[in-house]
């Protein structure tokens, strides 16, 4: 038997939300550890994603009152300290929602008071101070077409959110690591859990590989795996169905034409499908998303898949040959709540009857919220009895290789 190896808290997956985790833990004088079954961080759904970040156009569409909406609409104004600390690309392109006909439009009006409702006034539930997010407006056709000169020319205008970035997440989570490890954390790789124990408040964390961890919280930020994990202690308290999104990559050629992500609200009969075109940071355009519910194992691209995509892109751009463009196409996975009522909300929450132990859930739109996660889980860290004195020395901007 290997001497176990002790921490104060141990954070399972190297994904946005265990990095972002980790990063704002190493502000403490804590033992922190990251467990990741890859030889690097920000493999799976990190890396396989739109890419949008600051989404509060998108925020129209998350109900109010969810924990989705709160740290999607709080993440807002940290990103671009975040980039500035961390040197990551961080670009604001902003996104066009587009108004086909009258009933878009009139979608768009009731979303668009909702969202002032959720962050605007000051008396809202997540008011976000003057000058750290611009409110959206509606264009005309006009303006429209000087904004994105290729798109559909029969769209009356759009509602236009200026908040939208686009960010590369690899190059996030990669930052955020190194970060926490210059400050402390340590990073167990190529270390796949396998098994769980609890005797009292420890936790003995055993891995595939032969390490045992033992450590007094333990976070499970292990994507798409999160029930699995909760589920060796007993502590799955909710579901999750399995979202593939297949996504669709188009060259420089067009990319140089896009300049920002234009969508429109899906009809019944687009669902579950998403309709959106955006630049991607290095020059490409990406449109999707696909979605299927189906098993965790099931990576495969469907040519149906792709074909949806392109003609989505058409759709958006009817000049475009996007046809003739095509880099690749790839798919992803996000865990998806209460698919029963259709209202997918994140779960950060520390189950009743295991101490301790706070279980992770981002699903759509997780990349763009993982700021405020950090400041989250710290609230609930001290709640549950954790101690957190700031750290002497630490410093926001320090790197050192996790990968190494
Ligand atoms: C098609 C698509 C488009 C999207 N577009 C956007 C977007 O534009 N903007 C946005 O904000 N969000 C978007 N999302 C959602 C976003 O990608 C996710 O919310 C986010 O990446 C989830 O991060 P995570 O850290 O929870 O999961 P992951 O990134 O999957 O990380 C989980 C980690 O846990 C590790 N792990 C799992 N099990 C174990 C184990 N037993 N032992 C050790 N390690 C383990 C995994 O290897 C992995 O590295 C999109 C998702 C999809 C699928």
């Amino acid at each position: 038997m290997p001497e176990p190896l002790n921490f104060d808290v141990a954070i399972i997956g190297g994904g946005i939300a265990g990095v972002s985790i980790a990063r704002e833990l190493s502000q403490y004088s804590i033992n922190v550890a990251v467990i990741e079954r890859h030889d690097d961080v920000g493999l799976e759904s990190t890396s396989t994603n739109h890419n949008l970040v600051c989404q509060g156009g998108d925020s129209l569409s998350f109900r109010p009152g969810t924990l989705h909406a709160e740290l999607n609409i709080k993440s807002i104004p940290l990103w671009p300290k975040l980039a500035d600390e961390l040197n990551f690309p961080l670009k604001k392109v902003g996104g066009l929602w587009l108004i086909r006909d009258k009933a878009d439009f009139k979608r768009y009006l009731r979303l668009y008071s909702r969202a002032f409702k959720s962050s605007l006034e000051p008396n809202a539930p997540y008011y976000i101070p003057e000058g750290s997010f611009q409110p959206l407006e509606f264009v005309n056709r006009k303006q429209l077409l000087d904004m994105e000169p290729y798109v559909m020319p029969n769209a009356l205008g759009a509602l236009y959110d200026p908040n939208l970035c686009i960010t590369d997440p690899i190059k996030v989570a990669k930052a955020l690591a190194e970060n926490a490890k210059a400050n402390g954390v340590e990073f167990l790789l190529k270390q796949e859990v396998i098994k769980i124990e609890r005797q009292g408040i420890t936790y003995s964390i055993y891995t595939r590989q032969g390490l045992i961890i033992k450590s007094t919280f333990v976070i499970n930020a292990s994507g798409i795996e999160v029930d699995r994990v909760a589920e060796m202690v007993g502590a799955r308290n909710f579901s999750i169905v399995p979202l593939k999104g297949t996504l669709t990559d188009f060259d420089e050629e067009v990319g140089k034409l896009i300049s920002h992500e234009v969508h429109v609200l899906p009809r019944m009969e687009d669902l579950p499908h998403v309709k959106a075109v955006l630049p991607n940071i290095y020059g490409f355009a990406r449109s999707g998303i696909y979605l299927e519910l189906t098993y965790k194992s099931d990576k495969a691209v469907r040519e149906e898949a792709v074909n949806h995509n392109i003609k989505v892109a058409k759709e958006l751009f009817p000049e475009i040959p996007f046809e003739r463009h095509i880099v690749k196409s790839f798919t992803g996975f996000m865990a998806y709540t209460n698919a029963d009522t259709g209202w997918h909300d994140f779960v950060v929450d520390i189950p009743d009857y295991v101490p301790n132990w706070i279980n992770i859930v981002l699903g759509p739109a997780g990349v763009s919220a993982s700021p405020m996660l950090g400041k989250k889980v710290i609230e609930l860290l001290i709640q549950s009895g954790l101690r957190l004195e700031p750290k002497k020395g630490f410093d926001p901007r320090a790197r050192r290789s996790v990968s190494s």
